[in-house]
């Protein structure tokens, strides 16, 4: 019996929620006279699900019905759950209503593999040609580009869609081969390659003709699993920095891995989605790209793991004593960008103020910056550094103000979200989860406090 429309969406949604490689648009294409949608900011509409992940209203699966087995995918050929597919007129006509009603402002548009990669994108296609050419959609699209695709296909889609990405899914080669058997790491990164030198040669084409045919405005990106292999935090962030330099990459999304199977490959099924872990390494993602950072700065083959108790800057900082205090008003810009409590904006507004004059608290915290940890590493008019005593309490002082309280939070929410796995422990121990929360908070800063 032919299923209705919505029977297809409820499944075809919650057989995408998964897959996290979508977030704001990034594209600044005009609203078309005529036409329907925009992608001025704020351009893809957007929404947070209960574990935090940011996602677009409309996000849905072309289809689920996957002739591949990937291990660690609710949508894998062996696994016993409903499947549906969307005629492409069904999807853009979804598309269309959605919009219309105001419930979304884009798409992102993904798919198993149905048949073939170069059938299935066939079949993306035609919903984008839909949306473009006969509903003249001028709205975000983010579609997916299924491995194994043929050039000239992937080369069509980036035609239609303002984002393109290729999920390299696990970190490392000998994971790909052993948890998604039908996909090769060339399969992944052939794309890849082939959509970084498309945008480079369309950005070439546009400053010579004006209106020449734009190509993925938006960029690629694409997604990691973490936690379903062992791969360490710093392999994973130094594959994403060279995805970064050798694929011109918009953003790397990591996944905490979700159990969805039983399967000796995997992690067990009561294991909790590595949260804490997914918050940091997007926590070092940001040093790379704003931060000036090199992946091995951060981390490197004696300390693979980033810290649940200190955000990757601060963990940084403390290995570094020896590069501080700064003074502000003489630093370097990328030596702001390295303090503890210094961001992007307020290091700017650093460089731009001092030029007037020197400055000094005060004034730094009209700009922004967290004295709480910036004052143990900068120096600024009247103010030669902060004290905060001698010895030991003074490192304990100073490990207190960098620790992040959000990791022992004791809250229901904080406990899946960012509790460090210490409280989790405790916690299921029988330890309250407040107390559990204070107790593995004093040991961290002891710890901290020592190593200082
Ligand atoms: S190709 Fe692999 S990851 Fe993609 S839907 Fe199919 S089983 Fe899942």
């Amino acid at each position: 019996m032919e299923q209705l429309v919505m029977e297809k969406l409820v499944i075809l949604a919650d057989s995408a929620k998964y897959d996290v490689a979508c977030t704001s648009s990034g594209s600044n294409r005009d609203p078309l006279a005529g036409g329907l949608g925009s992608c001025l900011a704020p351009g893809c509409c957007h929404t947070f699900t209960a574990d935090g992940r940011c996602v677009s209203l409309l996000k849905v699966l072309m289809s689920n019905c996957c002739a591949f087995d990937c291990a660690y995918c609710v949508n894998r050929r062996s696994n016993d759950l409903p499947r549906a597919t969307f005629t492409p007129r069904e999807l853009a006509d979804l598309t269309i209503e959605f919009y219309r009603r105001n419930y979304i402002e884009g798409l992102f548009l993904s798919s198993a593999v149905v048949g073939s990669a170069d059938y299935t994108t066939e079949r993306m296609l035609a919903v984008l040609r839909l949306l473009r050419e006969e509903y003249r959609f001028n709205g975000y699209i983010h579609a997916k580009a299924i491995p194994g695709a043929s050039p000239a296909l992937i080369e069509q889609l980036g035609c239609f869609a303002d984002r393109l990405s290729v999920n390299i899914e696990l970190p490392s080669e000998g994971s790909l081969r052993l948890l998604a058997p039908d996909k090769g790491r060339s399969s992944i990164l052939r794309p890849m390659g082939q959509i970084a030198a498309a945008a480079a040669a369309n950005r070439h084409d546009l400053t010579v003709y004006r209106h020449a045919p734009v190509f993925a405005p938006a960029g690629q990106s694409t997604q990691m699993i973490v936690g379903a292999t062992p791969e360490s935090d710093y392999q994973i962030l130094r594959l994403t920095e060279g995805l970064y330099r050798k694929y011109s990459l918009k953003r790397v999304f990591f996944s905490a891995y979700i159990p969805v199977a039983e399967d000796r490959r995997l992690p067990a099924l009561d294991t909790k989605p590595p949260l804490l872990r997914e918050h940091r390494l997007y926590q070092a993602d940001w040093l790379l790209r704003f931060y000036h950072f090199r992946a091995d700065e951060i981390l490197d083959e004696g300390s693979p793991a980033l810290s649940p108790y200190l955000d990757p800057k601060c963990g940084w900082a403390v290995r570094h004593l020896e590069r501080f205090p700064v003074d502000v008003n003489r630093a370097p810009y990328e030596e702001l960008l390295r303090v503890p409590g210094i961001g992007v904006k307020s290091a700017q507004r650093i460089r731009a103020a001092r030029r007037q004059g020197a400055l000094g608290l005060d004034e730094l915290k009209r700009m922004g910056v967290v004295l709480k940890r910036a004052q143990y590493f900068i120096v600024c008019r009247g103010f030669a550094g902060a004290s905060g005593g001698r010895g030991s309490a003074r490192r304990q002082q100073i490990a207190r103000a960098l620790i992040d309280p959000g990791a022992f939070g004791g809250g229901c929410e904080q406990l899946s979200l960012f509790s460090a796995p210490a409280v989790q422990q405790l916690a299921a121990g029988g330890t309250p989860l407040r107390l559990a929360g204070r107790m593995v908070q004093e040991e961290a800063v002891r710890c901290l406090a020592q190593a200082l």
